[in-house]
Order: structure tokens, then sequence, then C-alpha cells
């Protein structure tokens, strides 16, 4: 089964062209109705093609924003190449602000490859996965935490075990130019679009920019910067006049102690600040119980040492969710 999405956008037109995708969805007040997900396509010379998405996710903003000025700013015929730039992927959820769809419940980027027959966010993951895909030579998929989590900002790669892509990829993400470059060595998750994005081999980044359902300035300033680089990089745009950022910090996450779990519910303490290098053993936060004063706080402690990347953002916590996340130095 192919896919029911369709666009009058011409994938292979030079020039700059912006519309929609289009994703039949029948429902009780608009029997013929479609979703439409925004779509630009800047084309022009012979140059590789880079597919850019943010939204995925409809609670991180820096990619949507950043994604929004480019399709709107930039001149095509400064391409030489395509872009297929789509800022709210999964338009449904980004439209109500939300990490999933409020049509479906589900997460797209828990969604790949996808399924044509499957509900919105399925079929948006099954049109990325077997349209956009194929026609991609690089790739990045923007994030932030969400309304959840915060995120020093960072530049990622999600190793692919293919050691010739995972080495373009990195030599990607430093021509990306972010301060900090986070390798995901372990993300045993295979429905992640770039897990599937490594799956058709292409160059692949992510990145988290900020978070806490805001805008981060200094995020969204790496992003755009980034985004310039990276064109840069891969040969669509001419180089940027500027001396070269200074190298990275890279650090990598290679397992499950990387991250703190709530065992209470209640109220988040946190004791420890994103960007800090913190110990094994280290305080991470209190979870306590208003509602129980006499009670003692829930101590968590971090299980090992690494720099603190990721930390929950609202001050409610259930047992079960994720208080912090760390990074360690990359072995290389
Ligand atoms: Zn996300």
């Amino acid at each position: 089964m192919s896919t029911q999405i369709w666009t009058r956008l011409d994938y292979d037109r030079p020039g700059k062209q912006v519309g929609h995708l289009h994703l039949p969805h029948s429902v009780h007040r608009s029997a013929y109705g479609n979703i439409v997900i925004p779509l630009g396509i800047v084309a022009g010379g012979k140059g590789p093609t880079l597919l850019l998405t943010a939204g995925t996710h409809g609670d991180e903003y820096e990619g949507q924003i950043a994604l929004t000025k480019l399709l709107r700013n930039i001149d095509p015929k400064s391409v030489n190449g395509r872009l297929i730039v789509i800022p709210m992927l999964n338009a449904p959820a980004a439209r109500a602000g939300m990490r999933t769809s409020p049509i479906d419940g589900a997460n797209l980027n828990r969604a790949f490859p996808g399924d044509p027959l499957g509900g919105p966010t399925a079929a948006i993951a099954h049109y990325v996965s077997s349209v956009l895909f194929p026609m991609a030579d690089a790739y990045q998929d923007i994030h932030a935490g969400g309304s959840s989590l915060d995120y020093l900002p960072f530049v990622s790669v999600r190793q692919s075990g293919d050691a010739d892509l995972d080495a373009r990829a990195m030599a990607a993400a430093r021509a990306f130019g972010a301060p900090l470059i986070q390798v995901w060595g372990y993300s045993p998750d295979p429905r992640l679009s770039t897990a599937e994005s490594n799956r058709q081999k292409i160059v692949s980044l992510g990145g988290e920019f900020g978070g806490g359902g805001a805008v981060s300035r200094r995020g969204l300033a790496i992003v755009e910067r980034g985004l310039e680089r990276l064109m840069a990089h891969l040969g669509i745009m001419a180089p940027l006049d500027e001396s070269p950022p200074p190298p990275a910090l890279e650090v990598e996450v290679q397992g499950r102690d990387h991250y703190v779990y709530a065992e209470a519910d209640g109220l988040f303490e946190p004791l420890a600040d994103l960007g800090e290098s913190v110990l094994a053993g280290q305080p991470c936060g209190n979870v306590h119980d208003p509602d129980d004063p006499l009670r003692p706080a829930a101590l968590h402690l971090f299980r090992r040492d690494g720099m603190l990347v990721c930390r929950r953002h609202p001050g409610q916590v259930r047992r079960g969710d994720c208080l912090a996340h760390l990074a360690a130095p990359r072995r290389g």
C-alpha cells in the first residue's frame, strides 16, 4: 500500500515553493477533509538534498521557528541542490502545542517506519520513510525537551553501527558548530525518525535545543546558525564568512544508568543544574509529599558520573517519570 498523502508541490521544480501536504482525514465535520502539513521545497543546481523537519513533537519550538524563518528568508538562487523543509511535521500536535497528536494520541518519534493505513501519525511517519527519505542525502530532525524536560542545547548523532555513515554524521555534526555534540550510543527504540533514516543510510542529525515548552534564545541561535553551517558543509550553500566555531565538547549516552527516574509521586526539588558535572552517588533531587509533611523526602541519587544535560521541567512528578539524564565524555 502506498501513501495517501498528496501535495500540489513538485519536488523536482527549481525555485522556492511553499504549500502543503494533504493527509486525507474523514471525520464527522468534514467527510472529505484533509489534515494539512506545511511544506517548503527550495531547489536549484545539482547539489544534494537536505530534509529538515521540526514539530515532530508539537511542543518543541526552536526548530519550528528556525525552519519557518529559513523558508521565509531563503533566496532560492543561493541554493545548489534541494531543501525539503517541514516546520511542523506532526501538524495536529504542533497546532495543539502537544508532544503527541490530539487525534490519535500517538508520538510521531515512536511511529517510524509508519503505516499508510494507520492513524494520522503513523501515516505521516510512513510518508517520510517511503517518499521523503528516498530523496534525501542528509536529514536533520530538530527537537527540544518539550513540556516535561529542559535540555542543555546540543546537536546530536544517533550511532547506526555503520562506521562510514557514523563518521559522515559526526563530520556534519562538527560542521553544525554547536558548542555541544551528544552521541546517542544507547537508543534501543527502532521507531525513531533517525533510526529509520539510519537504516536508509542517510547522513542524519538530531538535536535538543531547549525545553519546558518555551523558546530558548540561545538554543534558537545555535540551531539557526547551525543550519547555515550544515548547508555550507553539504555544498548546498556557499561557505559562511566567519572564523570556524570553537570545537564542540563531545559527550555520549551509553546506557540506562545515565538516567534517574522518580521512585515516588510528589514534588521534585532538583539538587543539580543543567551543565553541572556530577559524581555517582551525588544527589539529583528530592521528591516531597506536601500532602504528608512528616513523611521523609525521597532522595534520588545519580547512578554514575557525568554532565547533567537534561532535567525534568514541571515540579509535579509521578513514579516512573524521568527526573534527569547525564552524558559522559565521549570515548572516541
Ligand atoms: Zn522531541
